[in-house]
């Protein structure tokens, strides 16, 4: 057993992080204010291959394992989690096109997916089903040339921003086995979108819901088999709980090193505030926490590269484990910092807002920990 990442692994974890502190850091609080980011960027996280971590080599992406894949969104995070986030949600969908897509869907989208000149969106949740994805009501029916979707896709992250959509749609019966996926180009005759949602964190990423009327789809953009799209939502998302946990374990950790350089500067007392035995117990408790939480995710990642027969539960674990001690050292490191944590100028405040949506979405931490006690109880 070798906990120790590998020359390789460290070069990919470097890489991620100094285009962070170069191309991220600096701009994230301006994109946060402005709900948006440049799609320049995106391009240029791509020619480091980031735009297709997941993407097989044959198919011109950079193949990582889970593991190495959650040490890019860990080092980006340091500098935005909101980002990372959102590369991870593209990064998930290029995955499926990779696996699923006709190859005429492939050849005409995936180069630009690669290149994230084609940004993508995954469209499950709907204003009446979240958790229970399963229920969803987006309808899809058969036309001549394809499909027709007709329904609504609720907190869209990229909705009205990206420039390709998975949607998942019932094309058969009420249970899992009627859902089907399809991607849906931006332009498409009867897609629309809501207005921009206000949010807490995560303000940089565009929110919409994904409007389908009578939407008109070729039948090249079935994804995989129809009837099987519910199976490759879920598949899918066992990749995004390690990401997005891999988001906050990186934004958690940024958080940490501001507060250890704070404690040694600030004053009060006439001591600096490193030197109160109860702040550095805080300090201790937080570096407890994230280590413990890196290893534990790290060990799920390579449960699902390994392909154990618990790697979902450990997928939910990690998502549940790790999204929920990184909010708390965060939480943890605003109040180290006093009445300056609350202001957006220290960049505390900005990671506290941004962490508290991974233990809502790519399934609440709730049904987390329903996936656990379903697979401790079966
Ligand atoms: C900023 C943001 C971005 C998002 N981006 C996307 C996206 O890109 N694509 C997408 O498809 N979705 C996206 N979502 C949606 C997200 O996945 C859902 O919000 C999430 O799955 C929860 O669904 P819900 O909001 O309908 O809550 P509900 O399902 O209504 O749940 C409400 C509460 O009840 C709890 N609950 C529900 N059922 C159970 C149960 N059986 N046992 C115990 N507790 C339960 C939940 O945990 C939660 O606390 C996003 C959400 C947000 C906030």
């Amino acid at each position: 057993m070798d906990f120790a990442l590998s020359e390789e692994q460290r070069a990919i974890y470097e890489t991620a992080q100094a285009f962070g502190v170069e191309n991220i850091a600096p701009n994230a609080r301006q994109w946060d204010a402005a709900g948006t980011i440049p799609k320049s960027l995106w391009t240029e996280i791509a020619a480091l291959g980031f735009g297709a971590l997941n993407v097989r080599e044959s198919s011109g992406g950079a193949e990582l394992t889970r593991l190495d894949a959650t040490l890019v969104f860990e080092a980006l995070s340091e500098s935005c989690a909101s980002v990372a986030a959102f590369l991870s949600i593209h990064n998930m969908c290029a995955r499926m096109l990779d696996h699923l897509a006709t190859d005429a869907l492939k050849e005409r989208l995936l180069p630009d997916a690669l290149g994230m000149n084609c940004v993508l969106s995954y469209c499950l949740t709907e204003p009446g089903s979240g958790s229970d994805a399963a229920a969803l009501k987006t309808k899809a029916t058969r036309t001549n040339e394809g499909w027709a979707l007709t329904g609504t896709k609720a907190f869209i992250s990229g909705g009205g921003y990206s420039d390709a959509y998975i949607i998942m749609a019932r094309s058969g019966d009420d249970t899992p086995a009627g859902i089907s996926a399809f991607l849906v180009e931006d332009g498409a005759d009867g897609l629309s979108f809501g207005g921009l949602e206000d949010k807490m964190g995560w303000r940089s990423q565009p929110t919409r819901q994904v409007q389908l009327d009578d939407c008109r789809v070729p039948a090249e953009n079935l994804l995989g088999v129809e009837g099987d799209g519910f199976k490759y939502a879920m598949a899918g998302l066992d990749g995004g709980r390690l990401n997005i946990a891999a988001c906050s374990l990186g934004a958690a950790q940024s958080a940490l090193d501001k507060a250890l350089a704070y404690v040694q500067e600030r004053k009060a007392f006439g001591r600096t505030l490193d030197q109160f035995q109860a702040l550095q117990f805080k300090l201790a408790e937080s570096e407890i926490e994230l280590q413990a939480a890196r290893t534990f995710l790290r060990h799920a990642a390579w449960a699902n590269d390994t392909d154990q027969p618990d790697a979902t539960k450990r997928s939910a674990m990690a998502k549940a484990f790790v999204t929920e001690a990184a909010s708390r050292v965060a939480d943890t490191c605003l109040q180290l910092h006093g009445g300056y944590g609350y202001l957006a100028d220290y960049g505390i405040e900005k990671i506290v807002r941004d962490l508290r949506v991974h233990r809502i979405l790519e399934g609440t931490n709730e049904i987390m920990r329903l996936i656990v006690a379903r697979s401790l109880l079966q």
